[in-house]
């Protein structure tokens, strides 16, 4: 993975801090070469058509389950999660590139449209085709799943895909790129580059054709920004500060289970990773009572056993103490864990109570096995609180009855009613966020039209029963066409 004139960079396991790999630092001029690469790839792949691509696609599938112990063992060494959590990343990876790849052609394909009485003698159709190639910038946080999310889809409508791993993670990045060449052996379709911050920006400002990002919502900016020089459009899926509504009819023990695994798991560096808990008053203490029992015993390791591994990223160590002792501070009780948590590269289960909602641990991302929870009056404070910060991406609902109701009023991207991280596994759902969590979608239809753009096309297949785009119409054509429109629409009372 390196090349001898270009700078290089480690790929440490997080747990133990052990020399994985030494990696290149793709410059510009090697990213540029990349993508010049890619551009006949592009043109290949993009011509292939959506069966041939599709019967690819469907080969990579069975390849990647066919090894995904050995993924998984790469991702338990590289991000540092257990290997069962990986098997869990590995097979919703699978369940959306087989979707993308079974109904690219049924979503992008060619589609007839009625052409409306102003064109009545035209036939009118849209068809999607692919941008050409397309750069993917992603996290670390779920390094399988996430890229993919992104790379299945843009593969599937047809285009070349230049990613850029997570500097955390270039090692699963260049194992995913490596699986699909040996398959499609005659262009390079799908390639890597390897770097940090600058490969990133580098990749913005390459003449990539569309740029999808993945990653914190302060890089989304910079993305954005450095994508507008050259007018890059851009999908951006940013973090969030995922919150759970506890109704009063809702299944308790399930409701803290959801939260235990919802906030805790992957060590709560997942985007849709819950980290707000909001219970109505009548059930708040035996909701307390059952997530302080199903979270106080958690445990952060390296080993198989452990519940979640480490903090992958060592800065991240600093934010979620912050967030901890600030809300401690602000009158915060911790009843789980507290401020000795932060022992990295772990941090032990942490469950806050009381935090002022105006507190970090409250607004911003915290990414760590912590979770606030909060007594409020009624569905309608919940949902308040829940609605209350700048991000919006994913939520969670308990209650019986109320569910889909309360998930109505939230401002977010997806809602799971009696589940938490439910909707990231459905393949045919778009997945993405409001406000500072990003804007575009990835997975389903619209993650596949999110990779292609559309072609309007009519075509004349008689002459017009009045002519009105031309200098030779007749003296009374535009009469005429008031006439009719008169007829449609002006019967109204306005
Ligand atoms: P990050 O923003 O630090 O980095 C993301 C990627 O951007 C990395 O590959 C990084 O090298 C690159 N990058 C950094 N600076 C850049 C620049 N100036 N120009 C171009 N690229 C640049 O994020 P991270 O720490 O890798 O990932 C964690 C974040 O990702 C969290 O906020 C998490 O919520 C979010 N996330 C979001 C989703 C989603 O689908 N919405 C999924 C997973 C993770």
């Amino acid at each position: 993975m390196t090349s001898t004139d270009l700078e290089t960079f480690d790929s440490v396991n997080p747990a133990t801090g052990e020399v994985l790999a030494t990696v290149s630092v793709h410059d510009a001029a090697s990213i540029d070469a990349a993508v010049a690469a890619a551009r006949p790839a592009a043109q290949w792949w993009g011509g292939l058509g959506f069966k041939e691509r599709a019967r690819r696609l469907r080969q990579w599938r069975g390849w990647l389950v066919n090894h995904a112990n050995e993924l998984a063992e790469l991702v338990h060494e590289e991000n540092g999660k257990p290997v069962d959590d990986a098997i869990i990343e590995i097979s919703v990876a699978v369940e959306h590139l087989d979707w993308a790849a079974t109904h690219a052609g049924k979503v992008l394909r060619r589609t007839s449209t009625r052409p409306g009485l102003l064109a009545v003698n035209h036939g009118a159709s849209v068809e999607y085709v692919p941008f050409g190639v397309v750069g993917v910038i992603g996290p670390w946080n779920w390094p399988v799943h996430t890229p993919l999310g992104s790379i299945s889809y843009a593969l599937a409508a047809g285009n070349a895909v230049v990613f850029k791993p997570s500097e955390y993670t270039p090692l699963i990045g260049q194992w995913l790129a490596d699986s699909f060449s040996r398959l499609t052996t005659e262009q390079p379709v799908f390639t890597v580059v390897t770097g940090r911050a600058e490969t990133g920006a580098a990749l913005c400002r390459s003449g990539v054709d569309k740029l999808a990002f993945t990653g914190s919502t302060a890089t989304g900016k910079k993305v954005m920004a450095a994508c507008a020089e050259t007018l890059t459009p851009v999908v951006i899926e940013c973090g969030g500060k995922d919150a759970m509504i506890v109704a009063a009819d809702a299944d308790i023990e399930a409701a803290a289970a959801g939260a235990a695994w919802g906030g805790m798991s992957n060590g709560g560096q997942t985007c849709v990773g819950i980290e707000r808990v909001y219970v109505v008053a009548p059930v708040y203490e035996r909701y307390v009572a059952s997530l302080v029992s199903q979270t106080s015993e958690l445990r952060a390791g390296d080993d198989r056993t452990a519940d979640y591994g480490p903090i992958t990223v060592p800065g991240q160590l600093d934010v979620i103490a912050a967030h901890i002792d600030e809300a401690l501070d602000a009158g915060a009780t911790a009843l789980v864990g507290g401020r000795n948590s932060v022992q990295a590269p772990y941090v032990g289960p942490v469950v806050l109570a009381d935090v002022p909602a105006d507190s970090r641990a409250e607004q911003d991302e915290t990414f760590g096995p912590t979770l606030t929870v909060t007594r409020v009056r009624d569905e309608d404070e919940a949902i308040a609180r829940a609605n209350g910060t700048k991000l919006g991406l994913g939520a969670a609902v308990y209650s019986a009855r109320r569910g889909r109701a309360i998930a109505e009023q939230l401002r977010c991207g997806m809602v799971s009613v009696n589940s938490v991280l439910t909707f990231a596994s459905v393949p045919s759902l778009p997945f993405g966020g409001v406000g500072a969590s990003g804007f575009g979608r990835i997975h389903g239809p619209d993650g596949l039209r999110e990779f292609a753009r559309s072609r309007a096309v009519t075509v004349k297949r008689a002459p017009a029963p009045i002519e009105i785009a031309s200098f030779a119409r007749k003296p009374g054509a535009i009469k005429s066409l008031a006439t009719v429109v008169q007829a449609r629409w002006g019967r109204s009372r306005y």
